[in-house]
This record gives C-alpha cells, sequence and structure tokens, in this order.
C-alpha cells in the first residue's frame, strides 16, 4: 500500500521555516509534494501579507530565492518533490482559476516549463488545482499537457469532465466502490485506486485541514487498505499549527504500524 504526502500553496510568499517547521520531522520518513505556484497573485488567506490581497501582482517564485535555494536542497535530499499548482491560483469573480480563467492551455504550458526551468533538478508531473476545482476545460488543459491530477474529488460527475474511451469503466468502478461501501450518490467518497484517462490518470486525496480529527483520518486510510488501495494526505503548511501537527504525527505513527504500508513520493502513486 502506497502512501503519500501532498502539501499545497508553496509560492513566492512561502517563508522556507515555515515548511521547515511543518515538516522537518516528517520528510525523512515521507517526501512531500511540494504543489507550487509559478506566479503567485495574493489573496485573502495566513501568509500572504494584506498589502497583497487585493494588488493582482503576479509574484514570480524565483524573487524568494531563499525559498528555491531551499526547494533545490529538499528535491536533491529526496525530502521532497515539486507539482505544479495553478498558475496564478488568483480567484475570479466566476470560479477559482482553472474554473474560470480565460487562458488554461497557455497557463499549464508557461507554468510547467517555468518551474522546470526554476527547479530543474525535478521531474514534474503532476498538477494540483487551486482549491481543488477544475472545470471541464480544466480537465483538458492538464490532460493535454500529460500531467497527473492529484486532487480531492469527493465524487465523480460525468457531465463536468471531457469524455474518452477510458470515462465509461472510470465511472462504472466508482459506482461499484460507492454500492460495496454502501454510500449514496451524495456521501462523500475518496476513490482509493489512480484512475487512469488517455492522456493522464487521476487520485483523490484526504485533506488534513483545522478540525480533521486522527479518527478521521485512520477510518479513510483503512478503507482504502482493506480496498487494496493506496492513501495520500493533503494539507496546507500555512494552517498546520501545534493541533494538526499533532493529528499528522499520530496519524503517520498510526499508518506506520502496518507492514504493507510503503511511504512514497506522491509521483509513485501513478507508478
Ligand atoms: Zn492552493
Amino acid at each position: 500500500m502506497k502512501f503519500a504526502i501532498r502539501d499545497d500553496d508553496t509560492c513566492y510568499f512561502t517563508d522556507p521555516a515555515d515548511l521547515e517547521r511543518v515538516y522537518h520531522d516528517v520528510w525523512d520518513q515521507v517526501p512531500v509534494c511540494f504543489a507550487t505556484v509559478p506566479f503567485a497573485i495574493g489573496y485573502e488567506r495566513a501568509g500572504i501579507p494584506r498589502e497583497h490581497w487585493h494588488d493582482d501582482e503576479a509574484f514570480p517564485l524565483e524573487r524568494n530565492s531563499a525559498l528555491t535555494a531551499f526547494l533545490k536542497s529538499l528535491v536533491l535530499r529526496h525530502r521532497a518533490t515539486i507539482a505544479l499548482h495553478g498558475y496564478t491560483h488568483q480567484d475570479y469573480p466566476d470560479g477559482f482559476e482553472f474554473q474560470a480563467a480565460p487562458d488554461l492551455d497557455r497557463r499549464v504550458h508557461d507554468g510547467l516549463k517555468y518551474l522546470r526551468e526554476t527547479l530543474p533538478a525535478m521531474k514534474i508531473s503532476i498538477f494540483v488545482p487551486p482549491h481543488n476545482a477544475m472545470s471541464k476545460r480544466g480537465l483538458a488543459a492538464v490532460g493535454a499537457a500529460g500531467l497527473n491530477i492529484l486532487g480531492s474529488f469527493l465524487s465523480f460527475r460525468p457531465s463536468m469532465r471531457p469524455w474518452d474511451h477510458m470515462t465509461p469503466a472510470n465511472w462504472l468502478r466508482i459506482s461499484q466502490f460507492r454500492r460495496s461501501t454502501s454510500r449514496s450518490k451524495r456521501d462523500r467518497l475518496i476513490y482509493p485506486h489512480v484512475l487512469r484517462y488517455a492522456d493522464h490518470a487521476e487520485f483523490g486525496c484526504h485533506s488534513l485541514i483545522p478540525g480533521t480529527t486522527v479518527e478521521e483520518l485512520t477510518r479513510g486510510f483503512d478503507e482504502a487498505r482493506h480496498a487494496g488501495g493506496d492513501f495520500c494526505l493533503a494539507t496546507h503548511y500555512w494552517e498546520v499549527d501545534e493541533a494538526m501537527k499533532r493529528v499528522l504525527l499520530t496519524f503517520l505513527e498510526y499508518a506506520a504500524r502496518y507492514r504493507e504500508v510503503r511511504f512514497v513520493a506522491a509521483e509513485e502513486l501513478f507508478g
């Protein structure tokens, strides 16, 4: 059973000390996939200075040279991998970036090129949608670039995605899993296996956010384990306080007790 960790929102506004604070005693055991924003535009959240919440200025990652040097050293020491997390991560009046931005193909292409040039040691193969939200157009743009998607998809809505010859079988798999776990259409579901499509693959993550309990995570983990599946935990370093860190460490200890668990980089989930 593969077990990976993904952490979102590393960008120009990230202080390397914050990543160190959260993961210094984690990344030697589990490498962390940092979903990174190449040209961050500020919005209202902890860790982004208030003066940039509404200024619409795009900040290239490399302007934070302490961060890029730090990420390179993490990658070289196999403590981290890098995924693409949107282009600017900006919110639009009618949706999140990968639902509402007009030029999604360009954003994927340019964002990927930029991250590959800025952090050359890293082979980037994963896309994480900002706010876990993607339109049909967003999915098509990311698939066309050949990137796999790590999301926190709770459902599989055929109307919300482009169709290819693999889609009906995936729909069937999800439906069977839903039935075998006695879930209704409205119940939360994180499918514990990779779903492969014609041009990419997708895997859903379990979120660790303020208020998430160890019990919720172990329940999700046990369900994936019983189904012969894999597991990925997704969180945001900027909201990990002492209480969340305790949940993270307790949960990792729980998972490590199972002999079949192998801690891997998120990229290996798709291998
Ligand atoms: Zn994000």
